[in-house]
């Protein structure tokens, strides 16, 4: 193994959000000091960091500056350049390294490498221009699901299209591309798998939660869907291929469907922690943040297993529009732990915070997740 970056080091996490924030307080635990750097100022992460630098990300100066005075780069935002990834890895390792991002925030070279490696996904066909579409629809069919190639995130930037549709209509919908263009998959359920890896290729993970939208985000997500061992081990198979091609160090989540028949297919994947993991810092000797601390910093892994049927549900802004949410209702069952992420406006559709809680089993855990969020309502 190569030397492992030990407490007292410094981790230097791009992005200022949740996933930095509780990334913080896991390093805060084990004795590490962070610094965050995005344009913003009083972040969910910086809130919790020792340093906090408002910077643009394509401030290649400042990202050189950040770089210089940490131990490790990892981030939590993943629409960092290549160029400002390339910038902080003059001085610090990145973890995972700039091209795993690269890949990761355009959903082609996602889709491509995913095929490239094998791995089964939803009919695709990247559409650079409307000249093509026509086409790739006579290809993969109708109905079909335009999405943006770059930046999106949380069904942002998608359109359906069915038969008969104009294609004009939907490449404007979105904005006029580049895109990806997808059959749509008659799902029976929406399932993610977090997983970890260290430098040494050591891998973790924390099995498959099952995951609910509305309204295209993540609403509720309950761990250790059932399903046979054969799909689990799929599952995991899926993971190591994934994170083993692209040689990840960090912490990467996989987004799958659940076809009506039973197969497994690939969605989307996020090289970072994920929101429908956040249920393993309680239920988890190691939560998903610990694992990245310890797999970008060079360490062993830690337990992923589950402590006991757990579940968690998003609080959005929306739950603030009428009076500020029933806390102490919320947490009247011992089994509920509220988790808020200091955001200051609390906007509809805004991720504000989350809620986790055990049951006797997985919907007992789900209902009462949702019991509680409904109880801040009161
Ligand atoms: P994405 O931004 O790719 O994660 O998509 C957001 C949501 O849109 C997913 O969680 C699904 O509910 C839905 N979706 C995306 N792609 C497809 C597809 N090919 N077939 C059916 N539903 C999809």
């Amino acid at each position: 193994m190569t030397n492992p970056i030990l407490p007292g080091a410094v981790i230097g996490v791009l992005g200022s959000g949740q996933l930095g924030r509780m990334l913080a307080q896991s390093a805060r635990q084990m004795g590490y000091r962070i610094h965050t750097l995005s344009p913003d100022s009083g972040t969910p992460t910086g809130q919790i960091a020792d340093r906090e630098i408002v910077a643009e990300y394509e401030d290649l100066d400042a990202i050189d500056a950040f770089a210089r005075d940490v131990d490790v780069v990892t981030f939590e935002f993943e629409n960092v350049s290549s160029a400002a990834a390339e910038a902080a890895a003059r001085h610090a390792p990145v973890r995972p390294r700039g091209e795993v991002l690269h890949i990761a925030q355009n959903r082609a070279r996602e889709k491509a490498a995913l095929a490239k490696a094998g791995l089964p996904t939803a009919p695709f066909e990247a559409v650079a221009a409307l000249s093509q579409l026509p086409a790739a629809l006579e290809r993969i069919g109708t109905p079909a699901i335009l999405k943006t190639a770059g930046f999106g995130y949380d069904g942002k930037g998608q359109v359906r299209i069915e038969a008969g549709d104009d294609p004009a209509v939907a490449w404007q919908a979105i904005g006029e591309g580049p895109a990806v263009l997808e059959g749509v998959v008659d799902f029976a359920a929406e399932l993610s798998i977090v997983a970890a890896r260290g430098v040494d290729g050591d891998m973790v993970d924390f099995g498959l939660i099952e995951n609910r939208h509305a309204h295209h985000i993540l609403d509720l997500s309950i761990a250790d869907m059932p399903l046979s061992s054969q799909q689990q081990a799929d599952a995991r198979e899926i993971a190591r291929t994934v994170m083993t091609a692209l040689d990840v160090v960090g912490v990467l989540c996989i987004e799958l469907f659940l076809t009506r028949s039973g197969q497994l297919l690939v969605n989307e994947i996020a090289p970072r922690p994920h929101n429908s993991g956040h249920l393993t810092i309680e239920a988890c000797p190691s939560s998903q943040f610990d694992q990245q601390l310890r797999a970008v910093c060079g360490l062993p892994l830690g337990d992923s297993a589950r402590k006991a049927p757990v579940a968690m549900v998003n609080l959005l802004g929306d739950l603030w529009s009428e009076r500020p949410p029933n806390w102490a209702a919320a947490l009247r069952d011992p089994g509920v732990n509220l988790h808020l992420y200091g955001k200051a406006s609390a906007r509809p559709g805004r991720k504000m915070g989350h809620i986790t809680a055990f049951g006797e089993d997985r919907d007992d855990a789900a209902k009462r997740a949702q019991a509680a969020r409904s109880a801040l309502l009161r």
